[in-house]
């Protein structure tokens, strides 16, 4: 007997008990809610990780938090600044410039005992921020 098709309450038409469009549909739409639930916990998780960063690096490329974090871990554990390039700045010997990449610095001060970590600025708030001669 061959099979018949038919036409299913939501208006399309087909063989068997359920409508495979929509089965489809349901399926696909249930699928990019989990995508989407997934990402929204991945951004919250994010956003919660800035709140034990001794520095402010909320809003800087994702790339330059990573390194700043690590480089950071490494400073407050003892590491000598010169071993990720930094250098004290001529005009205030104090204050220590890391690069993290070509545009982002972390800048750090020397507190006679220690190494203090203050903030990561881009290429622009570094000069900007650089008193003129
Ligand atoms: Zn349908």
């Amino acid at each position: 007997m061959p099979r018949r098709r038919k036409r299913f309450p939501c208006g399309h038409q087909g063989y068997g008990q359920i409508c495979h469009y929509c089965a489809q549909l349901a399926q696909a739409s249930a699928s990019k809610t989990r995508q989407q639930e997934q990402a929204r916990l991945a951004r919250q998780e994010w956003q919660a990780s800035f709140a034990h960063d001794v520095v402010h690096l909320e809003g800087l490329p994702k790339a330059i938090v990573l390194k700043a974090r690590q480089v950071i871990a490494e400073i407050l554990a003892g590491a000598d600044y010169r071993q990720f390039k930094g250098k004290r700045l001529n005009h205030d010997r104090r204050v220590i410039s890391i690069p993290l990449s070509y545009h982002y610095r972390l800048i750090c001060y020397d507190m006679g005992d220690r190494i203090e970590p203050r903030s990561v600025l881009s290429h622009e708030d570094y000069n900007v921020k650089k008193p003129k001669a």
